[in-house]
């Protein structure tokens, strides 16, 4: 297979369509993003005769920002509706590999929604058939099959690989939003989480006792996640907040300014969802972990520019140079989340 399938949310396929082309670039592949607008995926076509296989394992999907999932792609079939599956399970036979297990996604879109019946129907004829061919069997390296539906006729066929994929369908956590969190924000504190501390770090990294910050905080959706894993937070914002979460007692709300507050001693955390230029934030944020203000921070990058792709980039290539440059190791890490917007959010970690 010559190309990488990758998933985003509809209308930022330019942006990963850039993403892709720069760090396959980097990495010393030539190769060629196509992409309908607002379709929800992108493919990344290398010449005839080469193989994706590689440029996969180089650019590993928790180092994609816009892509929300990550395959080897087969090129794309046009199917005959009165027998869709031949044409599938030939594909699949002739590409040679084999799978553990077989899902059946649609891009994210209204469009998309709308096949997801015909997907169903297809669903059990399907298995059956690759299993005869052994297409699907057990024990194949916990190689998934992914088929991407983009109209009745039209499917693309795909491959994941453990530990470079996401485990979920579409590449999208969905959260329940917590009816007492003051406003829905909160779900993006929530999904940062699930996406960049591991489950079985929690305890320690987000713990009771905690210290943490959170500019811009009003009116506290972001607090109140801080808040319900026992943190004390201060929650810096001219805006009010949420009279409920106050009365936690484990708040303090100043009124200032986020961009020159200080904290009076080392915290766990930062976090930051202000509005305001991306290098703006980015350059508070810098000078936090320079002082070593937090071990660690969620922020995230507005983007509402046309061209969002360099505007990221350039923001985490001078935060990297300079925490390197002041001697701070630390583990960066930014991706488009499900519940962002025209927004990235950012993890760091300072690693000592
Ligand atoms: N994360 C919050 C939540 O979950 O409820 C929502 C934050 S809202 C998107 C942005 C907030 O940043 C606004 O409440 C605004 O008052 C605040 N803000 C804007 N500029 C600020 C600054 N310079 N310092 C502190 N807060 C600021």
């Amino acid at each position: 297979p010559a190309e990488l399938l990758c998933y985003c949310r509809p209308g930022f396929e330019a942006d990963l369509a850039a993403e892709l082309a720069d760090k396959a670039a980097a990495a010393g592949w030539q190769g060629e993003a196509c992409f309908d607008g607002g379709a929800g995926f992108v493919r990344f076509r290398l010449p005839e005769g080469e193989t994706a296989n590689a440029l996969h394992r180089a650019l590993p999907l928790a180092g994609l920002v816009f892509a929300r999932q990550s395959l080897v792609a087969l090129p794309p079939l046009t199917l005959s509706r009165d027998d869709r599956l031949t044409a599938i399970v030939d594909q699949v036979v002739a590409s040679g590999w084999s799978f553990e297990s077989l899902w059946q996604e649609t891009p994210d879109t209204n469009d998309g929604k709308a096949l997801a019946g015909l997907a169903r129907a297809l669903e059990r004829p399907l298995t059956s058939l690759l299993k005869k061919r052994k297409a699907l069997r057990r024990k194949a390296g916990g190689r998934r099959l992914h088929l991407l539906w983009s109209a009745g006729d039209r499917v693309q066929l795909g491959m994941s690989f453990p530990g470079n994929r996401s485990e979920l369908p579409g590449g999208i956590r969905r959260l329940r939003f917590p009816h007492a969190a003051p406003s829905r924000s909160t779900l993006k504190l929530e999904e940062a989480w699930h996406e960049f501390v591991p489950r079985e770090a929690w305890g320690e990294r987000l713990g009771e006792g905690m210290q943490a910050a959170d500019l811009g905080a009003a009116p506290g959706g972001w607090t109140w996640q801080l808040v319900q894993r026992g943190m004390h937070v201060y929650a810096i914002d001219n805006g009010p907040m949420d009279k409920a979460l106050m009365a936690s007692g484990q708040v303090e709300h100043l009124r200032e300014d986020g961009f020159t507050w200080e904290p009076p001693y080392r915290l766990d955390w930062l976090v930051c969802d202000i509005v305001d230029k991306p290098s703006r934030v980015e350059a508070m944020v810098e000078r936090w972990l320079v002082r070593r203000w937090c071990r660690e921070a969620v922020f995230n990058l507005k983007l509402p520019m046309k061209r969002r792709w360099p505007e990221v980039a350039s923001c985490l290539e001078r935060l990297a140079s300079a925490l390197e440059a002041a001697g701070v190791p630390a583990e960066i890490a930014c991706r488009h989340l499900y519940h962002d917007r025209e927004e990235v959010t950012v993890h760091v970690r300072l690693t000592e």
